[in-house]
């Protein structure tokens, strides 16, 4: 879970990468940097923090560059331990920026491979070894004065050499011009769009938000399995690697995503909305009946509004989110836990008072805080709380760029499958539990979605060494 921002402009692009990357703030909150091409010469800032601490103004200001590339970081593969792990990353031979978003499988192997090579990874963090890839193959074919294909041949050797899931932006000199390229993994797992504010100046993003706030208007998703190239006062060229399946995560349309950013199949808040609808179709059908339909905020809302509409009953807002409460704390007992929760999420209590609500939610995960929630509303006395989810159950981790916890820490993937509702409904002390099915998923997010997370069908085959690897990551952190 990353994000990044790329611009190649006519006048300098540092604040503007700034002010886009406040948008996808959301997508890392561990680290953020900037980088940019000033001439012959690049700049680098990158701390740990959110934007506003790891890149004050003083840091900044002297970031001068008409082409340049800002991140946020939340690792999902390696630490964040250092400023050094932060991204973007520079390589002085040839000159190249690069940041990205993903989990990149392989890093053993390539850290191994490179070192052959007389390479050596410095960071925890897995743009590195993709950034020493696309060096090492532009390099081989001459050490500078590159053109659009050498670059071609850079991201067919990346896509030889690296695994998993990953959305590159990267800024280097190609004919002689500066150029800002992008690329994702031959099935697009992780999302990326590109756009121009019509003066001839480019971007490329994780989310369209972070183009909407320059005004810059969105052409499209960055394609899948080719090289985008893009250059101040040009149209970008397009060019095929390789040919495969998009595969295109779904969990950022249930969960990650901002609702107001516009992916593959459109709005984010509007595939939350379709799925909400299915949800209240299969709920329905099972006979049952509610009063009211209350969102768990914030990203359940479109899914709570579209059941309601469904079936014909209330939607209500039932809770109180406090935006300041800050990072989850270690609790140590079952009384600073819950205090812990009514910080972030106070109940309205006559919203569920003798009521037979239906409890909007967008997934399930370690299953913790919806028995904590269910626990907390209980003391209210609705009529029946009918959980419902509008995904279906998470039994399998992912390792494509999202940050979860192993198998044995999924809630759902501890019981049979064809028991899940029930048993897991009880242990959160619902009246019901409800998931959306996975044909009802599907049938909203079309076949070209990632779904792994909730069918274990993984498109990039990781090995059970690799899967080993990336989980003792996690756990390290
Ligand atoms: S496994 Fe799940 S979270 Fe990971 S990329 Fe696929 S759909 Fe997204």
């Amino acid at each position: 879970m990353c994000g990044f921002v790329g611009m190649v402009s006519s006048g300098p692009v540092t604040q503007s990468l700034l002010a886009s990357l406040q948008a996808i703030q959301h997508r890392g909150q561990d680290a953020a940097g900037v980088g940019t091409r000033d001439g012959d010469r690049f700049h680098l800032v990158k701390d740990l923090g959110m934007i506003n601490q790891a890149l004050p103004p003083r840091a900044v200001a002297p970031v001068g560059g008409t082409a340049g590339i800002a991140h946020v970081r939340y690792p999902t593969a390696g630490a964040v331990s250092t400023a050094e792990d932060a991204q973007p990353f520079l390589t002085r031979r040839p000159g190249i920026l690069l940041a990205h978003n993903g989990n990149v499988t392989n890093v053993p192997e390539l850290a191994a491979g490179l070192r052959k090579e007389g390479l050596h990874i410095l960071s925890e963090c897995d743009a590195e070894p993709i950034l020493l890839v696309l060096a090492q193959a532009l390099t081989e074919r001459r050490p500078s004065g590159h053109d659009v294909d050498d670059v071609i041949a850079a991201v067919r050797a990346v896509y030889r050499r690296v695994r998993g899931a990953y959305s590159v932006v990267a800024v280097l000199e190609v004919d002689g011009q500066e150029t800002l390229i992008a690329f994702r993994d031959p099935h697009g797992i992780r999302p990326g769009v590109y756009g121009t504010d019509g003066q001839g100046n480019w971007m490329a993003a994780s989310e369209s938000v972070a183009l909407d706030v320059l005004g810059f208007k969105k052409i499209d998703d960055l394609p899948t399995g080719k090289l985008l190239v893009m250059r101040q006062g040009q149209e970008p060229l397009v060019h095929d690697i390789v040919d495969a399946a998009p595969r295109r995560c779904v969990f950022e349309r249930i969960y990650f995503a901002r609702p107001d950013s516009r992916m593959e199949d459109g709005r984010v808040n509007r595939n939350r909305w379709l799925m909400g609808r299915q949800l209240a179709r299969e709920w329905a059908a099972k006979g049952f009946e509610a009063d009211v339909v209350i969102a768990v905020p914030d990203t359940s809302r479109p899914a709570a509004q579209a059941m309601a509409e469904e079936l014909g009953i209330k939607n209500r807002e039932g809770f109180i989110k406090n935006r300041y409460s800050g990072r989850t704390f270690i609790m140590p007992d079952q009384a600073t836990r819950m205090a812990a929760l009514r910080l972030k999420l106070n109940p309205i209590a006559e919203m569920f008072e003798g009521q037979r609500v239906i409890l909007v939610d967008d997934s399930i995960v370690r299953g913790s805080t919806m028995r904590r929630i269910v626990e907390m509303l209980r003391e209210l006395r609705p009529a029946a709380l009918h959980v419902a989810i509008f995904s279906p159950p998470v039994r399998h981790p992912c390792f494509y760029g999202i940050d979860m916890p192993s198998q044995d820490e999924l809630a759902a993937a501890q019981m049979p499958q064809d028991r899940v509702e029930s048993e897991l409904g009880a242990y959160f002390g619902a009246d019901s539990l409800t998931f959306l099915s996975v044909d009802g998923m599907r049938a909203v997010a079309g076949p070209e979605a990632c779904d792994a997370c909730f069918t274990g069908d993984y498109v990039v085959p990781v090995s059970s060494a690799e899967r080993a690897a990336i989980m003792a990551d996690r756990r390290g952190r």
